[in-house]
């Protein structure tokens, strides 16, 4: 049996790992962070094709239990203008709708279902860099350890290491302008319908807040900055001054921010965000390094298809493996598979940053343009972003055709 060492037990990490034990792979996974550390954005939405990718391993029902169904997204302006109502997911056939979830527990939630399917998850392992071998690889750790397997898979992030260890000269994330912030409010309920997102392109901010079923409010904000916040920053942003920029920006919008913000459980905190447009070398052409999920392509949480994208990715990647003859041509023949559609996507979530970051003279065109968008998505009822969330992966079915090693 061969055996892949995955870097990063995020998302991708522990359900290619799952996928890889149903091709007869074995795997261990090392992450670099504790296991209860604290993630970047609080929540996370997930879209109904990333359950999909789950559903086709066998993972839906774990996590399906920790989200709440999001059906539509109303959209409104600054002065409270109702801009348009879209449905958050297409009408799939199979019925399956988007959910949203705390992040923290979705990544425990997988590294369980990892963990129940015999792989090994080892928490403060920092990787540092690898070296291809003849008859397999080498993984280095920060504390000075060594791994050896047949394969490595990048599965660490937006900010991989993988990455510039296949590739020193990769590009580098680019930074989005528009800073991300939220939380869940326990025991506060905003006036809006059940399992809508209601969002606001607010005169200086964009803002966002859904009721949940059990009497609690989700909420985010992305504050506008037009160049990448020093290191240390908004770490190093108190409780007060968080709620005091969060008002700023809010003030004179109408809607319930202002009281969204100060209900917020503290204390707030802030996250800088990035996109990964084009990673020229996604493996090292000698099927030895991979790279799968926010290390391959990453795309602006605007998107909301950041995990969906990532898991799509490590079902395809196990599929390959089980099929194409041997490693390298599994690895070429999963970038053939996956490349056009990610790109596409994070195109997709680059216009929609855009629009939240917009200036004055910018804000004017978008808010006179929005209102016939939204029009148009919601008389065709989500079948416009079918290609997108009405994806369907069947685990079983080979994929085709298999590229025979040059
Ligand atoms: C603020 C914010 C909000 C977002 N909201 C959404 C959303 O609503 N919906 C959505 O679909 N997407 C969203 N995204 C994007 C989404 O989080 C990512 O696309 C997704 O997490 C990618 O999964 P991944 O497994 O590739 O990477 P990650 O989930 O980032 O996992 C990478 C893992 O690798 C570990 N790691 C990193 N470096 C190393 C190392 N050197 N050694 C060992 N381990 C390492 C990390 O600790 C981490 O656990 C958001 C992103 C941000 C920043």
């Amino acid at each position: 049996m061969s055996h892949a060492l995955i870097i990063g037990a995020g998302i991708a990490g522990p359900v290619l790992a799952v996928a890889l034990s149903k091709v007869g792979i074995d795997a261990t996974l090392y992450e670099r962070d504790a296991p209860d550390q604290d993630r970047l954005g609080a929540w996370i939405s997930f879209q109904a094709n990333g359950m999909d990718a789950l559903r086709a391993v066998g993972l839906a029902a774990p996590v399906e239990e920790l989200g709440y169904p999001m059906d539509d997204i109303s959209f409104i302006n600054g002065k409270g203008k109702h801009l348009g109502r879209m449905p958050m997911a297409a009408r799939r056939p199979d019925g399956q709708v988007s959910l949203l979830m705390p992040r923290a527990e979705l990544y425990r939630a997988l590294a369980d279902q990892a963990r129940a399917h015999g792989v090994r998850v080892e928490y403060g392992k920092e990787f540092v860099t690898a070296e291809a071998t003849a008859d397999g690889v080498t993984a280095r750790f920060a504390d000075g350890s060594v791994a050896m397997g047949d394969f490595l898979v990048g599965a660490d992030g937006i900010h991989s290491r993988v990455r510039t260890t296949i590739d020193p000269d990769a590009a580098v994330p680019r930074y989005v302008p528009v800073l991300n912030t939220g939380g869940y409010i326990p025991g506060f309920t905003v006036e809006a319908r059940q399992r809508e997102f209601l969002m606001q392109f607010g005169t200086k901010c964009f803002f966002a807040w859904m009721p949940t079923p059990d009497g609690g409010t989700v909420w985010f904000a992305n504050p506008p900055m037009k160049h990448e916040p020093a290191k240390g920053v908004l770490s190093g942003m108190s409780d007060a001054q968080w709620r005091g920029w969060l008002h700023e920006l809010m003030d004179g919008d109408a809607g319930p921010a202002a009281a969204i913000i100060d209900a917020a459980p503290g204390p707030l905190t802030g996250w800088t965000t990035y996109d990964m447009p084009v990673v020229k070398r996604w493996h090292d052409g000698a099927g030895r390094m991979v790279l799968i999920g926010d290390a391959a392509h990453a795309t602006a949480p605007s998107a909301g298809q950041g995990a969906a994208m990532s898991l799509e990715d490590a079902v395809v990647l196990a599929q390959c493996l089980r099929d194409c003859p041997d490693a390298a041509a599994a690895f070429a023949h999963y970038e053939l598979l996956r490349r056009e559609r990610v790109e596409r996507i994070v195109k997709h979530g680059h216009r929609s940053s855009n629009q939240k970051a917009a200036g004055p003279v910018a804000r004017l065109l978008r808010d006179a343009m929005l209102p016939m968008i939204f029009r148009r998505a919601e008389r065709d009822g989500g079948e416009s972003m079918m290609w997108l969330q009405g994806h369907h992966l069947d685990f079983d079915s080979p994929v085709t055709p298999i590229i025979a090693r040059a």
